[in-house]
């Protein structure tokens, strides 16, 4: 190729990527055009163009999707053991995983000790639920109460807000580890009546609901949030001495001594 003809065709791709530029097309303003075949026709040329555009902003919504979900550690529902655990079956265990119920709206509760997988189900259902392309957020309750009580003057809670607003699913991980003041107990009764009928609600939580009115400081205050919480809602609970109990590790474990 002539020296004329590359300076005129750098010329050509650079106009073309200000003017993809201007009309907020990200992936077409930093394309290099040189990986297309050259016989392309015009028409094939324009097609993978906007395809490849298409595929750009998927992509960077996915990304996004997965970076405001905040999920801090990723479990699946196949490494979840239910011969251990009694208080849920493989059926159920399927049902789970299929994440129709996000569709209807319906809420999850897992009720049990510590050790017993709620978290491990509460992160594998958000994994999932990224993988399907919906929209999650995942919070230890102290955190979310923190995102709540700091709405009006962190940009970053408001926005934190809004996200939970627009999503399909909300986890909230270890309610009733810490109780709560009344006005933190205001707030989240809130944004769970926000949500309802639009949010799907999973929880986690070491206490029965019979200890949320204590958790909560006012017992009218936790009927009315489980009167909306658990309208449509599976409540699992579960039992036993914990994962973490029956597979303790040591470092001077006797099998290792030779
Ligand atoms: P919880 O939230 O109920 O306190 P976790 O879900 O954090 O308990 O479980 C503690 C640890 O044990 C995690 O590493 C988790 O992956 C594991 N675990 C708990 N139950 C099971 C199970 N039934 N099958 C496989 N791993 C489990
Ligand atoms: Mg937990």
């Amino acid at each position: 190729m002539s020296k004329l003809r590359n300076t005129e065709l750098k010329k050509q791709v650079s106009s073309i990527h200000s003017l993809a530029k201007q009309l907020g097309l990200s992936n077409l303003a930093n394309h290099p055009f040189e990986m297309f075949p050259e016989q392309m026709s015009n028409e094939e040329f324009m097609i993978r163009c906007l395809k490849d555009e298409i595929a750009y902003r998927e992509q960077r919504a996915k990304d996004r999707r997965v970076k405001q979900a905040q999920i801090p550690t990723l479990k699946t529902f196949k490494s979840f053991d239910t011969t251990f655990q009694n208080g849920i079956t493989d059926w159920q265990l399927r049902q789970l995983a299929a994440l129709n119920w996000i569709d209807n709206t319906f809420n999850v509760i897992f009720i049990g000790p510590p050790g017993t997988g709620k978290t491990h189900l509460a992160l594998a259902i958000g994994n999932e639920a990224l993988d399907h392309g919906y929209k999650v957020f995942f919070s230890g309750m102290d955190n979310l109460i923190h995102i709540l009580k700091t709405r009006e003057v962190s940009r970053n809670s408001a926005a934190r807000v809004k996200w939970i607003k627009e999503s399909q699913l909300l986890i909230i991980d270890e309610v009733g580890y810490l109780p709560i003041g009344k006005l933190e107990a205001n707030l989240f009764f809130q944004l769970i009546s926000s949500l309802y009928e639009n949010t799907s609600v999973v929880i986690t939580s070491n206490k029965g609901f019979d200890g949320w009115a204590e958790l909560l400081g006012d017992a009218v205050l936790a009927t009315a949030l489980l009167d909306r919480l658990t309208h449509r809602c599976q409540v699992l609970s579960f039992t036993g001495t914990g994962w973490r109990v029956a597979h303790r590790e040591e470092i001077f474990d006797d099998s290792l001594v030779t």
